[in-house]
């Protein structure tokens, strides 16, 4: 058990009020560590470092930055194992993830530390008469919510690309896996970034998360969650009309043509719900469209998959899918696995859970565990085939022809990924023009790469990161006219 306070003008402190909030380790139900409850005095506090440092910090030229940021990745590269570990501990991801996602973390601040020396201006002619170009520049305070499916690498990423561009930023973790967060925050000032140039402040949504979103010195924020408290963030923050950047939630299509190779696609169709993070991912691919041709053939292969997972202790390297990360998250899952079946859908496999999954003397009979579970349905209009579940829980539903199948995997409010398991190069390029989302896998899923952009169409987002112009997401333009006659 121990205490992890919040990070706030290079120090730890612990929470203004006093109060702390419990972290569980989902594998068991115990609590393990202890965050700050920290509230709106304790968000006022990290935005005033933010402001203070912000000047000195975007006055440090980009090559400077872009080194300091080296130091930081080598630096989580470094302490790789203690904070996989934390993660793991904290959200029940697999250390098959767990530990690839810290390391993809410090390749990406490396990234964004050589996008930071690419920041140029543009000059444009427009009269003799005068020197008119435009440049870009850090906001100053930007705030980062982040969600607790994924927090560490979603930490690294986001806060290296806001410091490469130029500005301080406050992050606000979330409130159920907030401690592999502060554990990186005492690498910070070992690599040179200055105090008060990453602050973090944990607490819940509604106290500490809104304190951000309503701060008048918090000029952008870049939020990761789900598609209500997106909604929610737009509303509050029109206290001086932020620059809102949202990530938000998805309801992806995994779709399986007859003429696919279906040994590959079920290793992949499962991969992107039941062992990618137990389906507690923005990216699952939590509807599975089928040719019906090959329906009840490729269940069976789902089926095979399902049951060749392991589940376990996060820690274990050979666990390879974890538990639901936390209570309440586990209760919703378990909610949807008897909504489905009031709504009519059949259970194909799976849908046992906690004690029934382990010898009651293990310790991990008092975890969240939920074991990959399949239903199946021809109705895309169920509730489970429309609201986002987040644990791994899919359905499946035939299709007969390429346009059903895009009317199927487009009726979502949704719009995040898409996958496509075909050999057929013509339907592939027909599916890809049609399909709305913003990122399509064809014979792969979930692949995710810093170089190449990811956000959401529809209501999965307003914001594209990653990719070699993701500074311009934290840079805003400044236009200059000289006359000189
Ligand atoms: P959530 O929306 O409940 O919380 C996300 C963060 O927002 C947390 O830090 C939380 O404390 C904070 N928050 C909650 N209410 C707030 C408020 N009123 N004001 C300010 N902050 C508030 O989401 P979650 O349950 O933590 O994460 C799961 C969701 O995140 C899923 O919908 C998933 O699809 C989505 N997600 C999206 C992406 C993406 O890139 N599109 C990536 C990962 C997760």
């Amino acid at each position: 058990m121990s205490d992890h306070p919040h990070y706030i003008d290079g120090e730890f402190r612990p929470a203004r009020g006093g109060q702390w909030l419990d972290s569980v380790n989902p594998a068991t139900g115990e609590v393990w560590a202890r965050i700050p409850a920290g509230e709106a005095f304790d968000v006022h506090d990290a935005v005033a470092a933010a402001r203070a440092a912000a000047p000195g910090w975007a006055a440090t030229p980009p090559m400077e930055r872009a080194a300091i940021l080296r130091s930081w990745a080598r630096s989580v590269r470094d302490h790789a194992e203690e904070l996989w570990r934390l993660d793991a501990t904290d959200n029940g991801r697999a250390s098959t993830e767990a530990r690839p996602a810290v390391l993809g973390g410090a390749a990406q601040i490396e990234f964004h530390a050589g996008l930071a020396e690419t920041i140029t201006a543009e000059t444009v002619s427009i009269s003799p008469a005068a020197h008119t170009y435009s440049v870009r520049e850090p906001f100053g305070v930007v705030g980062v919510i982040i969600p607790w499916n994924a927090p560490l690498a979603m930490f690294l990423a986001k806060v290296s690309a806001a410091l490469a561009a130029g500005n301080t930023v406050v992050v606000k973790p979330p409130e159920r896996a907030s401690v592999s967060i502060l554990a990186a925050a005492r690498h910070l000032s070992e690599a040179g970034i200055p105090r008060g140039a990453v602050n973090i402040v944990c607490g819940e949504g509604a106290t500490a998360g809104e304190a951000l979103v309503e701060h008048r010195d918090v000029a952008k924020i870049s939020f990761t969650g789900s598609t209500a408290t997106g909604r929610r963030i737009t509303q509050r923050s029109v206290t001086n009309l932020k620059v809102l950047g949202l990530e938000l939630g998805g309801k992806s299509p995994n779709i399986v043509f007859a003429d696919a190779d279906l040994e590959a696609a079920a290793a992949g169709v499962a991969a992107g719900i039941f062992t990618g993070s137990a389906g507690q991912a923005c990216i699952a691919g939590s509807r599975i469209l089928i040719e019906d041709s090959i329906f009840d053939e490729f269940v069976e292969r789902l089926r095979g998959q399902a049951a060749a997972i392991r589940l376990g202790d996060p820690l274990d390297p050979e666990t390879t899918m974890g538990p639901v990360a936390f209570d309440t998250q586990y209760d919703k899952v378990r909610g949807y696995l008897d909504l489905a079946e009031a709504e009519g859908a059949r259970r194909v496999f799976g849908g046992r859970c906690g004690k029934e999954l382990f010898d009651p003397a293990s310790p991990l009979a008092g975890g969240y565990f939920v074991e990959p579970t399949l239903f199946a349905t021809p109705d895309n209009r169920l509730r489970v085939c429309q609201e986002e579940i987040f644990g791994p829980v899919a359905v499946a539903l035939p299709f007969s022809s390429d346009s059903h199948a895009l009317d199927l995997a487009n009726d979502t409010v949704y719009g995040l990924a898409a996958g496509l398991w075909t050999n057929d190069l013509s339907r592939t390029h027909r599916m890809i023009a049609g399909l709305r989302a913003g990122t399509v896998w064809v014979n792969t899923y979930r692949r995710l790469h810093w170089a190449l952009p990811f956000g959401g169409q529809k209501e999965s987002g307003n914001r594209t990161s990653n990719g070699p112009h993701t500074l311009d997401e934290w840079l805003e333009h400044k236009s200059v006219w000289i006359e000189h006659g």
